[in-house]
């Protein structure tokens, strides 16, 4: 089945030709601050661009930061790591319009979530990194 995504201002249209293989949560404040904490990961031969592509644009962190950051370049919607060249990668799960058939499997870098923030499911919880 396939799972449609997009951005706030509809420049950036993309299909998921599989459900994604997982979804997770990251706390750490650079996933918050970018607004991509929740994520589902990929497989990039499922992912077809329908337009936009050219409008999206990566962010590449300094070192020792290695994850390029996407986001429309017309609306800022966070779109993850969706131009990587990487076999798989984490997209924004907020991008999707439809059900991704996959559910929050655990929350990562829980150490560095806010106090504001309260944990509502019952998935694994990591202080960093899964090991
Ligand atoms: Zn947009
Ligand atoms: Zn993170």
């Amino acid at each position: 089945m396939t799972i449609h995504g997009s951005c706030c201002c509809g420049r950036v249209k993309f299909e998921l030709l599989e459900p994604p293989r997982m979804m997770g949560t990251c706390h750490c404040s650079r996933c918050r601050k970018v607004g991509a904490s929740t994520f589902v990961i990929v497989s990039r031969s499922t992912l077809k661009w329908l337009n936009g592509r050219e409008a999206v644009i990566r962010y590449a962190p300094e070192p020792p930061y290695k994850y390029g950051r996407c986001f429309c370049g017309v609306c800022g919607t966070a779109l993850g790591e969706i131009l990587s060249e990487d076999e798989t990668f984490p997209i924004a799960a907020h991008a999707l319009d439809d059900d991704p058939q996959v559910r929050n499997r655990f929350h990562e870098f829980v150490a560095e979530k806010p106090d504001w923030y309260g944990i509502c499911d019952e998935a694994k919880q990591f202080p960093g990194h899964p090991g």
